[in-house]
């Protein structure tokens, strides 16, 4: 093996070239063939594995949870807590390993902080759970992050015009495309109207009768003519359809137009002429309607069935990245083909979006739809040859049927596609049948958005403080800004609760000015206190960092404040630092140029790679509260202690996080921790109270 070799391997590159030719002469590398078992669970073990080539699946009770590719790195939690190996790994085609035994590995880490750094991250990364506990919560996140943006997504795409209305206020909280183009509101427009504003020819109370008989479960949906006032004046008759997202008694409701089409939609469709995907020269989306209505027509004529089914494959990206993009492309082709092999001529099968298929099938009885799933499932059970390697791929499947789940294309393809991230939510490689809750969690999350947008224009934020004191002597250092919802019903919320939907909404943007510069207007009134130390941090979300304009935004609130900057402190997360793209480089250099004070934010819970930390300009490091919390726990505290050292040589001060008791502070001070926050000394708290603690502290 080459040194060559190595320097092509990310956690390798930080490495000096003599050590890599001390790493080459003393450790040794292993060949496994396509199946061949490295290590089992439950065995001993001292080394690391490094993987220079190939493709290994990690197993925990015949289950396979991960896959791991070049350069990804295992079997360090071995080594240093001196356990038995927690997962078998076996490799899933012919793979090159490199194998550092446990007295290499600490004369490593010693002396190179990089690597230790890497290492230490995936050691964080474990220490939070089991691999699965991880890899599962990570898929949950995922999937329901997913799930509303599908759903909007399958929405946008239906050639129908479709608002999403509130009941009993009828107002109305989303449009799709279609309906932005035919109808001729924009979308902030739309926020002001109600469902009534554009039906024109139903009065109130026979509305209301017809929803509350919708809402009582006497109908499934409400079907009923009437015209729609579009904004240029035009008036068409229309056909509705009123569909609950999710339950009855939830108050998200579908309208669904099904009016003669107005020339923009037609023309719209004309241009979307193009209706196979070209890599696999199935039907795609543009086709999917008009499909479904044709089962739909044939269902009813022969008093049949049909059941649509969304497949989509499991972990794809991970696999189109270890593959590359060209045998990913061959991978998907080879499914299509064995799909439509699979199926009857009568069936449809077509091609929604990257890796996601959609089958239209006509069933005799309900039972032929589980019965279809499990085949398709192991149907997948063969592995594809993709050039020379076996590839094998599960999927996850997502079942709605015609009648029971729905009348209407969009409604069954919500369903199916809800259910479908239901189904990945269980662990993939399953299936799952639509149900009415799946779309009112999609629902919920759209009412949480539409009220969040509400509560921005009612002045429902305030901005709650929490001191950060010095660990040795309870001494104010600094507070930080923490962001409170005051509901007029639930009271105070909590931002866990909103702030991913915020972003999901890009409501963080005007929000995330707001609180910039609410908390500028704080350290301008705390100025006259005296506490010329005193750094006031505000959390930056990610999406916030990459999509507004953060520099420009602040320059103006600096401007206008006039607060010293130097008091002002950004809270980032790892995810944003490391992102080493020259944007974000650029854009975290020009904030410290501008004199802010920047921290890392829940040090250790990070998924990137941490490498370039030493070059990040960076001043404080926050300790996760996860590790704080146990670190009585033997392995916390020597993440802990590996951090603060860490952070000593690249001269950071380090603030732990959630210290609730005397002994987290008595344990952290020992570890030389510089600032503590939490319960410990005292909760977030209001301006005013904060302000009269500040005021007290200073001796003013
Ligand atoms: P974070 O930045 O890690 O904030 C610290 C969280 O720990 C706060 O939760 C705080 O109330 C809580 N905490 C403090 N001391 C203790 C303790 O001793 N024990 C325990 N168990 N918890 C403690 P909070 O206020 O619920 O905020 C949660 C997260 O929401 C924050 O985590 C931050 O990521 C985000 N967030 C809060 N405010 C803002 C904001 O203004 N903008 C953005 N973008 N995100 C925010
Ligand atoms: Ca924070
Ligand atoms: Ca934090």
């Amino acid at each position: 093996m080459l040194v060559g070799q190595l320097k092509e391997i990310e956690i390798f590159q930080s490495l000096p070239e003599e050590i890599l030719d001390q790493l080459v002469s003393v450790s040794k590398t292993i060949h496994l063939d396509a199946n061949e078992t490295l290590f089992e669970e439950g065995e001993a073990g001292a080394s690391i594995f490094i993987i220079l080539k190939g493709r290994l699946g990690l197993f925990k009770e015949n289950q396979e949870i991960a896959l791991l590719w070049q350069g990804q790195f295992f079997g360090e939690m071995a080594v240093i807590e001196e356990k038995p190996r927690s997962a078998t790994i076996i490799a899933s085609c012919e793979s090159q390993l490199l194998e550092i035994p446990q007295e290499v590995f600490y004369s490593l880490l010693n002396k190179h902080y990089d690597f230790l750094l890497s290492v230490l991250k995936t050691m964080c990364q474990r220490a939070r759970g089991s691999i699965q506990d991880l890899a599962l919560g990570y898929q949950k996140i995922r999937a329901q992050e997913q799930l509303s943006t599908q759903l909007n997504q399958i929405i946008d795409s239906s050639p129908s015009e479709i608002l999403i209305f509130d009941y009993p206020s009828g107002r109305l909280v989303r449009a799709n495309t279609a309906a932005i183009h035919g109808i001729g509101y924009l979308h902030n427009e739309l926020h002001k109207l109600t469902l009534l504003d554009i039906l024109k020819d139903i009065p109130l109370d026979e509305f209301t009768a017809k929803m509350d008989s919708l809402i009582s479960g006497k109908n499934g949906t409400l079907n009923f003519r009437t015209v729609v006032q579009r904004k240029n004046g035009n008036e068409n008759p229309t056909e509705v359809i009123i569909h609950p997202m999710g339950h009855a008694t939830e108050s998200l409701f579908l309208a669904i137009f099904k009016g003669e089409q107005t020339s923009h939609a037609a023309s719209l469709n004309q241009s979307l002429n193009n209706n196979y995907d070209a890599l696999t020269g199935l039907p795609n989306r543009n086709l999917v309607n008009d499909r479904i209505q044709f089962f739909q027509a044939y269902a009813e004529r022969h008093d049949a069935l049909f059941t649509i089914i969304v497949l989509d494959i499991d972990n794809f990206k991970t696999l189109n990245e270890a593959l590359g993009p060209q045998a990913g492309d061959e991978l998907l082709k080879l499914v299509a083909k064995r799909l439509v092999q699979y199926l009857r001529k009568e069936d449809t099968v077509a091609r929604m979006g990257s890796d996601e298929f959609l089958l239209l099938l006509i069933l005799k009885e309900e039972q032929d739809a589980s019965r279809m799933a499990k085949k398709l499932l192991q149907m997948f059970e063969g592995a594809f040859v993709v050039g020379n390697e076996e590839v094998r791929v599960s999927v996850s499947l997502g079942i709605s049927m015609y009648p029971h789940d729905g009348h209407d294309p969009v409604t069954l393809l919500l369903g199916a596609d809800a259910a479908m991230h239901r189904a990945k939510e269980q662990g993939k490689s399953t299936f799952q049948f639509y149900n009415a809750s799946l779309l009112t969690r999609a629902a919920n999350q759209l009412k949480i958005e539409n009220a969040l947008y509400r509560a921005l224009e009612q002045e429902e934020f305030v901005l709650y403080y929490q001191p950060k004191v010095s660990t040795a002597d309870f001494k104010i250092m600094g507070v930080e800004a923490l962001l409170r919802w005051q509901h007029p019903e639930r009271g105070l919320v909590p931002p866990g609760e909103f702030i991913p939907i915020a972003e999901s909404s890009r409501l963080i943007i005007p929000l995330g000015e707001w609180i910039l510069e609410t908390a500028c207007k704080a350290i301008q009134e705390w100025s006259t206190y005296k506490l010329e130390h005193l750094s006031v941090a505000v959390n930056i979300s990610g999406y916030q960092f990459n999509h507004s304009n953060l520099l420009q935004t602040l320059e103006q609130i600096l401007n206008k404040t006039k607060i010293f900057p130097g008091h002002l402190e950004l809270e980032l997360t790892e995810t944003i630092l490391l992102d080493d793209s020259k944007g974000s480089m650029d854009r975290i250099h020009q904030l410290r140029e501008m004199g802010v004070q920047l921290a890392i934010d829940d040090f250790g819970t990070g998924y990137s790679s941490l490498t370039y930390l030493r070059d990040l300009p960076v001043h404080n490091l926050k300790i996760d509260r996860s590790f704080v919390h146990n670190i009585q726990h033997e392995r916390n505290l020597a993440i802990i202690q590996a951090i603060i050292t860490l952070a000593q040589t690249l001269k950071l001060k380090t603030i732990a996080e959630g210290v609730e008791n005397e002994d987290e502070r008595e344990l952290l001070n020992n570890l030389n921790c510089d600032q503590i926050q939490g319960y410990l000394f005292c909760r977030p708290i209001p301006f005013d109270e904060i302000s009269r603690m500040l005021k007290e502290s200073s001796g003013s």
